[in-house]
């Protein structure tokens, strides 16, 4: 069971946790993965960036704060005595060993990727402590335990893949026993260490992919991640707010939504598991009643039939265009090669309506050096008797639609451009990387919200008027 920032981020929401694990308990094996207190990782990154510019009296007051946090939440939570003195001991040594970091990396003005990993991680060491003593007083028997010493990694700080081999021999050393014994491990998301003990980290928000890297590890019969939602909706609810939850989704339908931006589960989490077939669940920590998510093997939806939206805001279309007798694939080939050559990561590649144009999507921030080098690779070499043009276009969003062989859903196609028409909001490409799963356009960022409304009505409006007809509300 992974709980997220939101589900420990603070007394209130700590005891619900509690709650359910000690309920699940009563019937299963547990172990809980828990995420920093929401907010937390964001800020730990801020204090490593100011400490690496030097700012060491900036970083050591968000640290305070961070601090403060943690204490404000173990107040209610334990009464006082020798576990609290335990406790707010433990977050103490934690933080103080974190300021000798910051102090180092002030003094050097180097914050080098162990250092900066090393900051980051430590809101889930702190947010454990909390969780394993909030378990143990209300009579659960647990051990908070740091994924460093589970979880190998490559030498990758800051998106470090796990070695699932040495990974899978220290979960069965390290926690069969306990489990055996009936004690709850209470697990840090987020990081891992390389094989000779360096802390790294996973990749911002990847505690979902850490609860399924020890659920492969140990072959769990399930992995339950418990979030703020009641599951995967049909849209993200802040974007669009008569979003539903889904019963089922595919892995590979829930891996395309998390690629396309559904931030409610990581994208790379179901790698571990999809082989096994281990099924996943999302649940929601403050509605525990209601039935989640179940993310399963196969597919049971109808080819054609859109299961959700996701959409990605803050990028960049990059257009290449020449006459209508320039070669798209061409295009595309150099135009790859040409911005793999500078680091950049095509997002999407997408056409228009119009032909001999071809566009990258980027993220905003690389549009520059993006621009930069398919001008110098397309105008200086055009192709024989054409004439090239570099357009950027920013900001800009991609929507996606996801769902089992949506791309040749032609009722899709029309019957959302058709609405969009009529919003008068403009779609200013499609994408060319088909894919089975998914089918993306592009808007104007601000349209983004109207635009995924507009198409999350048109594409669910029928189950809505079903269920207000039975009086769901
Ligand atoms: P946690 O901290 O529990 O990991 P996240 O913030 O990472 O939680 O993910 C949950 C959030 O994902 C939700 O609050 C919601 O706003 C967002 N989200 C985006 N798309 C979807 C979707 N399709 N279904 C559900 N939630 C979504
Ligand atoms: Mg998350």
């Amino acid at each position: 069971m992974k709980f997220g920032g939101t589900s420990v981020g603070d007394a209130t929401s700590i005891c619900r946790v509690v709650e359910i694990v000690r309920r699940a308990s009563c019937t299963d094996q547990v172990i809980v993965v828990v995420s920093a207190m929401s907010g937390v990782t964001s800020k730990l990154v801020e204090v490593a960036n100011r400490a690496g510019n030097g700012d060491l009296k900036q970083a050591l007051a968000i640290l305070l704060e961070v601090k403060q946090r943690h204490e404000s939440a173990a107040q209610p939570l334990l009464p006082s005595g020798a576990v609290k003195n335990r406790v707010m001991n433990a977050i103490r040594a934690t933080l103080q060993e974190t300021e000798e970091v910051c102090r180092n990396v002030c003094e050097t003005r180097v914050l080098t990727p162990e250092k900066a990993d090393a900051i980051a991680g430590v809101g889930e060491r702190l947010s454990v402590y909390l969780v394993a003593a909030a378990l143990a007083k209300a009579g659960v028997s647990c051990e908070a335990i740091e994924a460093t010493e589970l979880i190998v990694t490559d030498e990758h700080h800051g998106a470090a893949e796990p070695k699932m081999e040495p990974t899978r021999a220290q979960c069965q050393k390290r926690l069969r026993k306990m489990l055996g014994d009936g004690v709850i491990p209470v697990i840090t998301g987020y990081i891992g260490a390389t094989e000779d003990g360096t802390l790294t980290t996973l990749g911002r928000n990847s505690s979902d992919y850490s609860a399924t890297i020890l659920g492969a590890a140990l072959d769990a019969d399930e992995v339950v991640i418990w979030t703020d939602v009641d599951g995967v909706l049909t849209a993200d609810p802040r974007l669009v707010p008569s979003a539903r939850n889904i019963a089922e989704i595919s892995f590979s339908e829930a891996t395309e939504l998390a690629r396309c931006g559904a931030k409610v589960l990581h994208a790379k989490c179901l790698h571990p598991i999809a082989d096994a077939g281990i099924p996943l669940r999302i649940c929601n920590t403050f509605a525990g009643e209601q039935p989640g998510t179940r993310v399963v093997p196969g597919t049971r939806s109808d080819a054609g039939e859109v299961k959700a939206l996701a959409a990605v805001d803050g990028l960049a279309l990059i257009w290449v265009s020449g006459d209508e007798h320039v070669r798209i694939s061409d295009f595309q080939v150099r135009g790859t090669i040409a911005l793999e050559a500078v680091g950049v990561d095509i997002r999407w590649v997408c056409c228009s309506n119009s032909s001999g144009s071809l566009a990258f999507i980027v993220a905003s921030s690389a549009a520059e050096v993006a621009a930069k080098a398919l001008r110098s690779e397309f105008l200086s070499r055009p192709q024989k008797g054409t004439k090239s043009r570099i357009d950027v276009q920013w900001p800009i969003s991609v929507i996606t639609a996801v769902g089992h062989n949506v791309c040749g859903s032609s009722e899709f196609l029309e019957g959302t451009f058709d609405v969009l028409a009529r919003r008068h909001i403009r779609v200013l490409g499609v994408s060319r990387m088909y894919s089975d799963t998914s089918f993306s356009f592009v808007v104007a960022s601000k349209h983004m919200q109207a635009a995924l409304a507009a198409a999350h009505e048109n594409l669910f409006r029928q189950a809505e008027t079903q269920n207000l007809s039975v009086g769901y509300f």
